[in-house]
């Protein structure tokens, strides 16, 4: 398909309008746009077909694409590392450089010293279904023999996605789907649906809201989603936990629960009844800051609505116990009966994949970084633990890690201590960088590679029951390529092109190779297709339809929603969703807590960016020019600081500069800072803000291996005309003493 093939559904003044699916991020939302010359001019909002929603990044997009900062050629380093001096090269030149240094790298020191890694930049459809699925990494180097292939589901996703819905329920959290329109209550518990990508949650949940239905959101702050919700409860940082384990106590206490349900299909409930005695409300109250009394009366209504539905999503992950916090809330949905049943969390039938693709042999060799550390993450992902990386090319541990093909990624604003994974990037043999501006990590690499849009490309989305074509908008920015044929041209060098579709129409082809009929009504209908599915079926664990053996009960080992889990227990975690205090609190490190007297937030997305992206699009900028640190007005009448001012957020690792948002959307004692600073390209105020030199590498969950983000502890100061310098160790010492030794 090409641009020119696509009948127009307006055409006035040179202008070209039509029903597109936006580009700039893989939320798929159904919008128009508008081309001019060949050249994106606007995009719009569209109504009245599925899925239809725009966001504000959206509405930049013609900003976005033609920027002017957009990588348009292949790029080979000439200066040092760092430095960000490149020339520019052909594609098969720097196409054979990768290929050549990967496969010399390979024969010095063995094929796992060759890693990947992707982020949200790679999250396009067929980048998914061609690849390693909803994980996103990219599957290339399993050929070759690396087991080390990882993405951002080493710090996103997977707590929630995988870890524990899988030691809970026995499936992945992509198939639970809260039934919002039917339900009676509805619970929003570390999320902000009004910053999804796409929002079409947030759409279904205001609508829900103007029907009658009662919205709850449980958050440190007055998020967008808290401030038009029915109530909010405000819950100190990091502490959720304990909160869903005093809902379990009265819920339990209280014979609120649905007692056949536990009797038939659950395991481990006496153990639970007997952990959660002492998290009383009072005791809960203490520790979360949410009345007893709010605790009782939340836990009352949940087993009462009839049904509760609920809304989490990575908000819970990045706490010391985060997927133990997780699987606690899960638990709580099946005892009081809001698991798949009308207005609870339904659970979606997966449905048969259309894609044909060759399967990728797993490589024998080596095992993948972080798989003895975080061996659950590993087993149940496929994946290298990306946050030991820096062990491995810094330590050689557990062997020598040379070479990184990152994909979409900027690691150096995404991961904790951004100073140790620079380390770690200048110590490589080989850096690849694949995207559509230049990162951090691209000052580092010695191949950058430009990709498109996903409004220069034509593929296909999928939706829940619904698939559409991505048609092509624009033709691609420069020689910038799809990421697919990118990895294809990698992949043909190495010696297994065949594995990747060669063009686009490869693409559309494989991906409904099963269902051929499917992709010629996709052709005829610009809008999508609804698939056929059959009516929905509830309470499926009682008829055999959640087990590949069509046997009753949950695909867990034990055959029933495991509340004491078997997986965890086999690889020495505790079995029941146990708390554990944030390791840096004011309560279990209250030395640290005299010179750190606040309770630190990061992550939280805003409007304007998507993750570190778009900090250079003025049109953009203009919503929100600074990075800000949320501060309550009593901490900033505390150390003077007024509405603007530029501050100085430390803690133990360093110090950060960014501007004062005076607000009581954040309770007292805790800051909330913008992440995504810290890109060469960005506004100057954003490239020094890096959240991440503040944040600590070795402060993580056991289990998954994530970073604790929102529950450490910092100063504010007033910056005070000082020079504004982002000040951080060189390094984590813990890091640092073993390369030396
Ligand atoms: S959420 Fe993503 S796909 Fe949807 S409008 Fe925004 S940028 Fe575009």
């Amino acid at each position: 398909m090409s641009v020119t093939k696509f009948q127009a559904e307006e055409q006035s003044g040179g202008q070209e309008t039509r029903a597109a699916i936006c580009g700039l991020c893989p939320g798929g939302c159904a919008v128009e746009t508008v081309v001019e010359k060949g050249k994106l001019v606007d995009v719009r909002p569209r109504s009245g077909i599925p899925f239809a929603a725009i966001c504000l990044r959206g509405r930049h997009s013609a900003e976005v694409v033609p920027s002017p900062d957009r990588l348009k050629t292949p790029l080979i380093r000439v200066g040092e590392r760092g430095e960000g001096r490149f020339r520019e090269a052909t594609w098969e030149e720097a196409l054979d450089l990768v290929a050549t240094k990967v496969k010399e790298i390979g024969k010095a020191y063995g094929p796992e010293a060759v890693a990947s890694h992707s982020g949200r930049g790679a999250f396009e459809q067929s980048l998914l279904d061609f690849n390693v699925g909803e994980l996103v990494a990219t599957s290339l180097l399993l050929p070759f023999g690396s087991p080390n292939i990882s993405s951002v589901a080493s710090l996103c996703y997977v707590s929630f996605g995988v870890l524990a819905p899988i030691t809970t329920y026995g499936l992945l959290a992509n198939q639970l789907a809260p039934d919002f329109e039917n339900s009676n209550l509805i619970l929003v518990w570390g999320a902000n649906p009004a910053t999804d990508s796409p929002p079409f949650m947030f759409d279904r949940i205001l609508k829900a809201k103007q029907k009658g239905t009662r919205i709850v959101a449980i958050d440190h702050m007055r998020s967008d989603i808290a401030q038009r919700a029915d109530q909010w409860i405000q819950i100190r940082p990091g502490t959720d936990g304990a909160l869903a384990l005093g809902l379990l106590h009265v819920v339990i206490s209280e014979k609120l629960y649905d007692e056949a349900f536990v009797e038939t299909w659950t395991h481990g409930f006496a153990a639970l009844e007997a952990y959660v005695q002492t998290f009383t409300p009072e005791k809960v109250a203490s520790i979360t800051g949410i009345p007893a009394q709010a605790v009782i009366d939340l836990a009352r209504e949940l087993a009462t609505a009839k049904h509760a539905t609920l809304r989490t999503y990575t908000g819970l992950e990045y706490s010391n116990s985060g997927v133990q916090t997780i699987r606690a809330v899960f638990i709580l949905w099946a005892l009081t009966g809001n698991l798949d049943v009308p207005g609870g969390l339904y659970i979606n039938p997966v449905p048969p994949p259309t894609i044909e693709k060759t399967p990728v042999e797993r490589p024998t060799g080596a095992t993948a970084i972080g798989s003895k550390e975080y061996p659950l993450f590993h087993q149940l992902t496929g994946l290298a633990q990306f946050m030991e990386f820096p062990k491995a090319v810094l330590q050689g541990d557990p062997y020598p890690v040379k070479a990184l093909l990152n994909f979409g990624a900027s690691i150096l604003t995404s991961y904790p201590q951004s100073a140790i994974f620079e380390e770690a990037l200048k110590a490589l043999e080989l850096l690849v960088v694949v995207d559509r501006f230049l990162t951090k990590d691209a000052l580092f690499a010695d191949v950058v590679l430009p990709s498109t849009t996903y409004f220069e490309i034509d593929s296909y989305q999928r939706y829940p029951g619904y698939v559409r074509l991505r048609e092509k908008v624009v033709e691609p920015v420069g020689e910038s390529r799809n990421d697919i044929l990118i990895l294809r041209g990698l992949a043909e060098r190495l010696g297994y092109g065949e594995l990747f579709p060669k063009d686009e129409q490869e693409v559309l082809a494989k991906a409904f190779a099963r269902k051929p009929e499917l992709l010629e009504a996709l052709k005829a209908s610009p809008d999508g297709v609804a698939l056929q599915s059959p009516p929905k079926q509830y309470r499926k664990f009682e008829t055999g339809q959640l087990r590949p053996d069509g046997q009753p009960g949950f695909n867990t080992p034990s055959g029933k929603l495991e509340i004491a889990s078997s997986l965890l227990a086999e690889h020495g975690y505790p079995a029941l969703p146990e708390y554990v205090e944030p390791s840096e609190s004011p309560l279990a490190n209250p030395e640290l807590f005299q010179d750190y007297p606040l309770v630190l937030n990061t992550g939280a997305r805003i409007q304007t960016t998507f993750r570190s992206q778009h900090l250079n699009i003025p049109g953009l900028l203009k919503h929100q020019p600074l990075p800000e640190a949320l501060i309550h007005p009593e901490d900033a009448l505390k150390r003077s600081i007024v509405e603007g001012a530029k501050v100085f957020v430390t803690t133990p690792r360093g110090k950060v500069e960014f501007y004062a948002k005076v607000t009581d959307r954040i309770p007292p004692g805790v800051v909330e800072i913008n992440v995504g600073g810290g890109s060469p390209l960005q506004a100057p105020a954003w490239q020094k803000a890096n959240a991440n030199f503040l944040t600590d590498i070795n402060n993580r969950d056991p289990i998954s291996g994530f970073p604790v983000f929102k529950a450490l502890l910092c100063q504010v100061a007033l910056a005070e005309g000082k020079q504004a310098i982002n000040q951080f160790p060189k390094g984590d010492m813990h890091v640092r003493s073993k390369v030396a030794s």
